[in-house]
């Protein structure tokens, strides 16, 4: 009943709670004040965050718990050296940005990071699908879940949208949004009831108990990688086609990647965040549009869709006003 309760009292939306709790705070600080020495490269920057959580959607975090290697680890495997493999600052810069334009992306393999993540089970089934991450979830056969369930905020509760069947629309009216809250929090209430008379007064096993469990249930995972397949997954999920709330996500990460590998952060936002693809029609349009032709739909060559397309890729959209890809963390919500 108090699970029940507390679900029903919380308020819906961005970080309504912190959420970690004292003990789990308490064991961070402590690890953070082990100070370890190491003759392996860190980042300063990135060392600030270690083990902190950065907080998301509104019980949710990611944190780094552990990276290995730096920009530096990306120049020196491009050179193959024996030490650091580092020059002047602006000549590595100048090779990352190079690598990464010419898609050389094994360099960029060198690094891996390590995050520790809760997010709702939702979120997790879109996560999960990038496969070229380690995993280790946290297991509901052997533990009870915490009664934790994501409760967007109501600028977050959209129509279903007209033209992509795949996203959101405009945003509830108020009435509406309160009412859709009601219900979310009634059924997180009822189930997390169920589930622990189903277990409680019963004595059925967890591994069958959670299956009631709806899907904004919180779960958490550790997470390891390596730089260029993280990359990939930001492409993807920091895009503005992505669900908003895998994207808060992608967000928080884009932040601690920027933090620890500058240099490729900037060459990513650069060359594939803010750059473009172009297919041979796409490009023979361009051509001919630079030598003073009037180029349509009809003359392109281009089905509707991808004259569509390469309009707002070319920021020549009249109706939508869509441009090109705008800089990491400027992408509209939608
Ligand atoms: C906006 C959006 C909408 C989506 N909608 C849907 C949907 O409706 N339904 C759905 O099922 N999925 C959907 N997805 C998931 C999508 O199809 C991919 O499964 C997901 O983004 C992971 O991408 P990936 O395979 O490139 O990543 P990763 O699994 O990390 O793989 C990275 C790269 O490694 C290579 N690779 C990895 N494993 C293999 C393999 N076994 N064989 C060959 N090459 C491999 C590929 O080159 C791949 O691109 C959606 C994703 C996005 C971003």
């Amino acid at each position: 009943m108090q699970a029940i309760q507390k679900i029903q009292d919380e308020p819906a939306g961005e970080h309504v709670t912190d959420p970690l709790t004292a003990d789990q705070r308490a064991e961070i600080e402590e690890i953070r004040a082990t100070g370890r020495e190491t003759l392996r490269p860190t980042v300063p920057a990135l060392e600030e965050i270690l083990y902190q959580p950065l907080t998301v959607l509104d019980r949710g975090f990611v944190r780094v718990v552990d990276y290995m290697g730096d920009d530096g680890a990306i120049v020196q495997a491009a050179r193959v050296s024996y030490g650091r493999g580092t020059k002047k600052v602006r000549e590595d810069r100048g090779l990352i940005r190079y690598l990464m334009r010419h898609r050389h992306t094994t360099p960029f393999e060198m690094c891996e990071i390590k995050y520790h993540v809760k997010l709702p089970v939702f979120v997790a089934r879109q996560w999960i699908r990038h496969r070229t991450a380690n995993v280790n979830e946290y297991s509901a056969r052997y533990s009870i879940l915490e009664d934790e369930f994501y409760m967007p905020a109501p600028e977050h509760l959209a129509r279903q949208s007209k033209s992509n069947r795949q996203g959101r629309g405009d945003v509830l009216a108020l009435a509406d949004a309160q009412r859709v809250l009601d219900l979310l929090r009634a059924d997180a209430a009822r189930s997390y009831a169920n589930y622990q008379e189903m277990m409680q007064a019963h004595d059925l096993a967890r591994e069958l108990a959670r299956m009631n469990l709806t899907l904004n249930v919180f779960t958490q995972w550790y997470w390891k990688i390596d730089l260029h397949n993280l990359l990939h997954f930001l492409s993807l999920r920091g895009d503005a086609h992505a669900q908003y709330e895998i994207r808060a996500y992608a967000d928080a990460m884009a932040e601690t990647v920027k933090r620890w590998v500058p240099n490729a952060f900037e060459a990513f936002d650069d060359y594939v965040v803010g750059g473009g693809h172009l297919s041979r029609a796409g490009l023979a349009v361009v051509r001919r549009m630079i030598a003073g032709e009037d180029v349509t739909q009809e003359n392109s060559g281009m089905s509707p869709r991808e004259w569509r397309e390469l309009q707002a890729l070319l920021d020549l959209d009249q109706e939508t006003g869509a441009g090109p890809a705008p800089a990491w963390g400027q992408q509209p919500a939608g």
